[in-house]
């Protein structure tokens, strides 16, 4: 306990986060999938084992048994945000006016659609393959939590209605969110009924399980630092071996923001996370006992869900961007995130000053100038990729595995190919876009700060705030 009688904050670092360690801790006995050593031939070489990767190739698998996929890990399966996120899952409903706008208002829709789809599939997925992810459809409530900031829910939700998605948003007001999570701190919100929650870990090492008995050949332990084409396809070279396939897949995510061809069209922004030890009576007094995905109308959003054994995981966006693309110890060891964190955490739930943290750790984020995702190829086609899901890619990583698995299988998605190869902006190039990033970053928490003390937020601060609109990009919903 420190001096004023709260609990002492975990650390961040380089320990496996709290749902990674469960996960692994089911795992009879949680072997290493060997390293690659010599070489390997392939169709396709899949290059990161998080949703995206895994997705890929499971999908593909379904669609050409006989496919011989490779896929090479840095880490181990699920080791990146996949294994350690906060585990809400819903697709692109928030998007429909941006998907509408970009790819006109029917295919707008049908993607939508489509994406909201995975909610279910990702269920039935895990019941058909023993995977038990605590698969949890109990909808996502965002709530208003700024003591005199009105949010435009009616806007949002008019605006789905005349998009042709009425009821995928449901307004509720204070009593109405009370009776879903009693913290004094909330107002109105809006409900998302087709959303869910999973244990992300499990649902990582799940499909890594499923792979393996498929025959997938997966190399944990094994970077892949060079990617070139050759006649034949394209060679993958790691520190003790190559692969050669006819194709590979970059599914990478915040990393891709190192490799060549991505470095100006993606920033990396730090999430953080903080679990608490059990308290379900706790949970019981504030009436959230529905398992709903919660989050607040922050600048530097807080999400927050309860867990299959009656604990509040709680992140928020409050971590630093990466420099010139480089995944380090800002994305995993920023203690200043977590006092930010656990900061928030207080303030939504001041009725659990007391309760402890038994584990925190943060993981990237990869956010393109439209903070909407990029799928596409490279190199003649040779190298397909998906990126960019912005934090938002529990879900939306099965349509972008879906849509390069269908590319590799020879066909076409009709609905989500317009994704594919979509224009995509550049950011600034470094220094300006880790100085810009991080002036932006200060800015947004003192905005929320500002807005949670029913403060008006300085003319300087506001003007901050809203450059990467005035630049063109889209940094909200
Ligand atoms: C703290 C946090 C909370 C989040 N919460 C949510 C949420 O609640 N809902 C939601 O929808 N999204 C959330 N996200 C985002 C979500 O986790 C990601 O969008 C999603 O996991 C992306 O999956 P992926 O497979 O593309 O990437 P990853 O899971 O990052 O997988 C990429 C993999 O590539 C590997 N790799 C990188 N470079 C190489 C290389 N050279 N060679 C071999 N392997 C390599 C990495 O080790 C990593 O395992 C959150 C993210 C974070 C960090």
């Amino acid at each position: 306990m420190t001096a004023q009688g709260a609990p002492d904050l975990p650390i961040p670092g380089p320990r496996r986060a709290w749902w990674l360690r469960e996960a692994l801790a089911a795992e009879s006995p949680s072997l290493l999938a060997p390293s690659l050593f010599g070489e390997e031939v392939a169709d396709v070489a899949i290059v990161g084992g998080g949703y995206t990767g895994m997705w890929t190739a499971y999908l593909l698998g379904e669609m050409a048994p006989d496919a011989r996929i490779v896929l090479l890990e840095a880490d181990i399966c699920g080791g990146g945000p996949s294994g350690r996120n906060g585990g809400f899952l819903h697709g692109w409903w928030e998007n429909l006016p941006y998907l509408a706008k970009r790819f006109g208002p029917e295919q707008g829709l049908r993607i939508a659609e489509a994406a909201d789809e995975v909610v279910e599939g990702i269920g039935a997925w895990c019941t058909k393959h023993g995977v038990d992810a605590k698969f949890t459809p109990h909808g996502y409530l965002r709530v208003n939590a700024f003591a005199n900031e009105p949010n435009d829910w009616a806007g949002s939700i008019a605006s789905l209605e005349r998009l042709g998605a009425p009821g995928q948003l449901v307004h509720l007001d204070r009593d109405g969110v009370q009776a879903i999570c009693g913290s004094p701190a909330f107002r109105e919100g809006v409900m998302m009924p087709s959303a869910a929650t999973i244990q992300p870990a499990l649902l990582a090492r799940g499909l890594r399980r499923v792979l393996l008995e498929r025959g997938v050949s997966i190399h944990e332990g094994t970077a892949v630092g060079r990617l070139d084409p050759v006649p034949t396809g394209v060679r993958l070279t790691t520190a003790r071996g190559s692969v050669s396939a006819s194709h590979a897949v970059l599914a990478v995510n915040a990393w891709a923001a190192g490799w060549p061809g991505f470095r100006t069209r993606m920033l990396a922004w730090g999430s953080y996370m903080v679990v608490t030890e059990p308290i379900p009576d706790r949970l019981a007094e504030l009436g959230w006992t529905g398992g709903e995905a919660i989050s607040d109308s922050r600048f530097t959003i807080s999400y927050f869900r309860t867990t299959h054994d009656g604990r509040i995981a709680f992140g928020a966006g409050v971590g630093n961007a990466g420099y010139d693309g480089r995944i380090g110890p800002v994305f995993t060891h920023d203690r200043r995130a977590i006092e930010r964190v656990v900061a928030n955490f207080r303030h939504l739930f001041p009725m659990l000053a007391d309760v402890r943290f038994d584990d925190a750790w943060g993981g990237p984020i990869d956010i393109t100038a439209d903070r909407f995702p990029v799928i596409g190829s490279q190199h003649g086609g040779r190298v397909l990729y998906a990126h960019g899901f912005a934090g938002n890619g529990v879900g939306p990583a099965w349509v972008a595995g879906r849509l390069l698995a269908t590319r590799l299988a020879g066909r076409r998605d009709p609905i989500a190919a317009p994704l594919f190869g979509r224009g995509q902006r550049i950011l600034p190039p470094e220094p300006f876009r880790y100085l810009g990033a991080r002036a932006i970053r200060e800015a947004l928490i003192r905005l929320d700060d500002d807005l949670d003390a029913g403060r008006r937020p300085g003319l300087l601060t506001r003007l901050v705030a809203r450059v990467p609109s005035l630049l063109g990009y889209r940094f909200r919903h």
